[in-house]
């Protein structure tokens, strides 16, 4: 445990809360609980203990490497590596019953290469032009894949590019392009388990209904992959009304501190790297030890804030690496020790990765993955 005065505390009941209305609201679909990038930033070890007890079948991970992690808590939950097959990662692959996303010749060769069999998911470029086999090259791969008896096929996936764009020709175009890979996949007599597709926003925004039906024409089994709504958090929806259930999700983490050191500079006096903040009053300022090597967002120095004795308390001055120095003039009785929450709630006051989200200019996923692992994470509730 870390002996500084920074912590996320992590709530399980949340976190199940949340699975369970996503699990509600793909009805018959399943689910990939997506714990990639230490789960968010929420832990990924606990957090997939907590899914896979809650009743979580699949994790979706980034990378082999994060999936053997997962493995080493998760003995029997199907972990889905999203991001490819490296060159060499095919032992431990199976052995630690790792199902690696592929799409390319190499990915295949890789999963192949041991001549032992391994099961593997292939995913469509339906217009995102980052993963996945373009249609027009799927037959030559599918070709290549026929070719490999070890390989079996047992999910086809596709990702879409502004599901939270509710108004967007986009979602339509892609599941089309979709629906046209599936068929051409079934035609050669494959017969792929799983067909995915969908993050939080479609699954919010009722995509598992399509999904569902695509998987039934084929007798195959349906899934969706939400990750940010785990955690409480939902893309910035646009194009219409924000799906009612985003509502219903409740954030997972609360980011805290504890002040560490109190001083009262005069009218004039600066404080902070560059003199940014300069008091034009006396000015109580308390000092956080958390700074920017803990994810907290060097963009946010002299316009963020956080809370203290269930007040706002705004952020003086630049944020350092390691430090961060806030300003308390005007919450009453403030001592060391106290209680400061960065990203969470305290009396009737509420901070969330929105909130940072803004000030910093990006989204809530970002905020929350930044969160350095250093911050040491404990599970409550
Ligand atoms: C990260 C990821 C998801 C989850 O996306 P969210 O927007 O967090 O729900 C789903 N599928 C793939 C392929 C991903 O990389």
């Amino acid at each position: 445990m870390s002996g500084r005065p920074v912590w996320a505390e992590i709530s399980r009941s949340k976190l199940l809360h949340n699975f369970h209305l996503l699990r509600a609201q793909a009805g018959s679909a399943e689910l990939v609980a997506v714990v990639k990038a230490n789960a968010y930033g929420h832990g990924n070890l606990a957090c997939a203990q907590a899914l896979v007890a809650g009743g979580a079948i699949w994790l979706g991970v980034t990378s082999v490497e994060e999936g053997l992690a997962v493995r080493a808590a998760c003995p029997n939950t199907e972990i889905l590596a999203m991001c490819g097959l490296w060159p060499g990662e095919v032992e431990a692959v199976l052995a630690q019953r790792i199902t690696p996303v592929v799409w390319e010749t190499v990915h295949l060769e890789e999963a192949a290469r041991t001549g032992r069999p391994a099961n593997v998911h292939l995913e469509i470029d339906t217009g995102m032009s980052r993963q996945g086999v373009r249609l027009a090259e799927l037959p030559a791969l599918l070709d290549r894949l026929q070719a490999m008896p070890v390989l079996r096929l047992e999910g086809v996936l596709t990702h879409f590019h502004s599901p939270e764009v509710l108004d967007s020709p986009a979602n339509d175009a892609q599941f089309a392009q979709f629906v046209t890979a599936i068929d051409t996949i079934y035609a050669r007599g494959l017969r792929p388990k799983w067909i995915h597709a969908g993050n939080s926003a479609s699954l919010l925004d009722a995509g598992a209904n399509k999904v569902v039906e695509l998987a039934e024409k084929h007798g195959a089994e349906a899934m969706l992959r939400p990750g940010l709504a785990l955690y409480g958090y939902v893309p910035r929806f646009t194009g219409g009304a924000k799906p009612a259930i985003a509502d219903e999700l409740k954030p997972v983490l609360a980011w805290k501190a504890r002040i560490a050191s109190l001083r009262t500079i005069e009218p004039g006096e600066i404080a902070g790297y560059n003199a940014t903040f300069r008091a034009t009053r006396p000015t109580r300022l308390a000092l956080l030890r958390v700074g920017y090597a803990d994810g907290l967002s060097r963009l946010l120095s002299n316009r963020g804030a956080v809370l203290v004795r269930g007040r706002r308390a705004p952020i003086a001055g630049r944020i350092s690496m390691d430090l961060t120095i806030v300003d308390v003039t005007d919450v009453p009785g403030v001592e060391i020790g106290d209680e400061v929450v960065l990203i969470g709630e305290q009396g009737r006051e509420r901070i969330t990765a929105y909130e940072h989200a803004d000030l910093a200019g990006t989204i809530p996923y970002e905020i929350l993955c930044s969160i350095n692992v250093r911050v040491p994470r404990l599970m409550v509730d």
